[in-house]
């Protein structure tokens, strides 16, 4: 026990992490928590649900009131207290508080959880105060009560990000009319351009008035309404915006505090949460991070990570040498009975990076299909050709996805591979999950690639490809006539996989032949036959034609 006089500057997830755990390593430290706000430890994830009142009860938001810090953990909690400035070479924090004014604390040991907050653009028209955000319990006090208020019909969601869709949902639940506008080809950046469109699908069967590819470009207030002018030229009207654009780390305070902050304002720190300058950490959204799949620097502001990285620095100042090896990115959203999750890396950042991945696309059922209530599940794993090492994983679908990713996410956590997939016995009975579970399945597959069984190509390089427009790739759908007639990609001929033996000789063994079928199950067999009957370059189209369907 060290008897330190700790100052956390922060009361919310990395801050109420790092005093608890602190106290119970350390009962002799002197530990006081500044929050600015008025509330401490309060669920920044469920704010949405109250607004949209699936969360009835508003004392359930608070997770641990500055009471029972006080009382249980012995921490002098100062809430309405701003640090306003730090003094590194005299280890001092500078406050403004009600209760006290301005005043100075000492320290021995400082760990600074002051998160991030909502980006508000410079457009003009959005300091009107029907303009909102969503970070706190007074903002999500503010919103609700605007919708309680009856007199809001219209609103509009800036920002297609997990918090815009989320307050999007929650909205419609409260029989609002929203429209989400997001000036990115699609929603929820972190999913690729081949998942993203099975949630904006489904997003938009409830909200037809999604816009996507378009940014505002002003606000307009009016006393009834506002008008949102969009760069197409549209213009939108509501009584209520949430603005929902990202969040930028809320570290002005630090700018003279000779801690080194990163380019766009961002605490940097090592795997230990230190800071630039002794005796002083940092954790959650504020800081930097490494990314625990490429090892490069990363912003990825999540719960778990600044839970995590606060029991961390807590560990630190009690001399526990545990330390931060990076954040995969897992994260999860619910829009009504669909579900959306990913963890690690997405082929776009790959792409860009430069970095050699190969992607497989599966579509298995959530549970034995012939167990009532089973639904299809949309897989994607992303993996390095050389080493088999998973790099990333997205999923779509109403059941099981959480599982699924949290299985795939424990095995990027342990540096895994696609045929530690493959190998991984997994809970099974039929009302759960199938004897080869999806994440099984996505192993088979992609282990088939290493192997060099088949190879495959994805229906985004397919559209990017456009291989109908010459004649060089000899295009076959091996489904059924039947499927074939009720949808099938340009160019492609019909050779059912149960015929292709016996009509070999309708392809030209010299050319490369492209292969697909529903979902990738027959095309693999298909390409397995054609290579075992000299035919020299086989592709299958993994995920088959629902993945290609998806994008067009
Ligand atoms: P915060 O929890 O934001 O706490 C920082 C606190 O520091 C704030 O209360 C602030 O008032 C205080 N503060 C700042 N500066 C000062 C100062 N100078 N002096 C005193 N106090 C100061 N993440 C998920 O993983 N899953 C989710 O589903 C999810 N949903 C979310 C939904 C919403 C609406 C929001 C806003 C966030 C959500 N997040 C979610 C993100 C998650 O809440 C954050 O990653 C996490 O809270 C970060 O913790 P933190 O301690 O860094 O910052």
């Amino acid at each position: 026990m060290t008897g330190k006089k700790v100052l956390i500057v922060g009361g919310v997830a990395g801050g109420a992490s790092a005093a608890t755990r602190l106290r119970r390593l350390d009962e002799m430290a002197e530990i006081v928590l500044f929050e600015r706000g008025g509330h401490v430890s309060f669920a920044n994830c469920g704010l949405p649900y109250f607004i949209g009142e699936t969360i009835k009860d508003r004392s359930k938001l608070l997770v641990a009131t500055p009471e029972l810090l006080a009382g249980r953990f012995g921490i002098d909690v100062r809430i309405r207290s701003e640090v306003i400035a730090i003094d590194t070479t005299r280890n001092v924090v500078k406050v403004n508080s009600d209760a006290r004014g301005t005043y100075e604390e000492t320290y021995d040991e400082l760990i600074l959880s002051p998160g991030a907050k909502p980006i508000r653009p410079n457009w003009s028209g959005v300091n009107d105060a029907r303009v909102m955000t969503l970070r706190n319990i007074p903002d999500m006090d503010k919103i609700k009560d605007a919708v309680d208020g009856g007199a809001i019909q219209r609103v509009v969601v800036i920002g297609g990000g997990y918090i815009g869709i989320e307050m999007a949902e929650n909205l419609l639940d409260r029989g609002l009319n929203v429209t989400v506008i997001e000036a990115g080809k699609h929603i929820l950046s972190p999913f690729d351009d081949d998942m993203a469109p099975w949630i904006e699908k489904e997003v938009r069967a409830k909200l037809p008035s999604l816009v996507t590819g378009q940014k505002v470009l002003e606000l307009n207030a009016n006393d009834t309404a506002i008008e949102i002018v969009l760069d197409s030229g549209e213009r939108i009207h509501a009584e209520l915006i949430v603005l929902a654009i990202g969040v930028s780390p809320d570290t002005e305070f630090l700018v003279d505090s000779g801690i080194t902050l990163g380019s766009r304002g961002h605490i940097i720190v090592n795997e230990k949460m230190n800071t630039s300058v002794t005796n002083v950490y940092a954790v959650g959204d504020a800081v930097e991070v490494t990314h625990f799949v490429n090892g490069q620097k990363a912003t990825i502001p999540l719960a778990g990570p600044a839970n995590k990285q606060g029991r961390i620095a807590a560990d630190q100042i009690a001399g526990i040498d545990t330390g931060y090896s990076g954040t995969q990115g897992t994260a999860i959203i619910k829009w009504f009975e669909w579900t959306a999750a990913c963890t690690g890396m997405n082929e776009r950042t790959l792409k860009q990076l430069g970095v050699p991945y190969k992607v497989v696309h599966v579509h298995p059922q959530s549970h034995a299909s012939y167990y009532p209530g089973a639904s299809q599940i949309t897989l994607k794993v992303i993996f390095d050709p050389q080493s088999g090492r998973i790099l990333g994983a997205q999923g779509f679908g109403k059941d099981g996805v959480d599982k699924r990713l949290d299985v795939i996410a424990t095995v990027i956590r342990l540096r895994g591979t696609v045929n530690d997939l493959v190998d991984l016995e997994l809970c099974y009975a039929p009302p759960f999950s199938s004897a080869k579970d999806p994440v099984n399945m996505a192993g088979m597959v992609a282990e088939n690639i290493m192997e060099g069984l088949s190879d495959v190509v994805t229906a985004l390089e397919w559209l990017e490809a456009a291989p109908e427009a010459t004649s060089d790739i000899q295009l076959v759908d091996v489904r059924t006539p039947a499927e074939h007639a009720q949808g099938n990609i340009p160019g492609s001929v019909n050779i059912p996989v149960d015929q292709l033996r016996t009509r070999l000789s309708e392809l030209d063994s010299g050319k490369p032949v492209w292969v697909y079928c529903r979902v990738g199950y027959r095309g693999y067999t298909a390409a397995r036959i054609l290579l075992q009957h000299g035919f020299g370059e086989v592709k299958n189209l993994t995920g088959g034609y629902l993945s290609y369907a998806a994008l067009i």
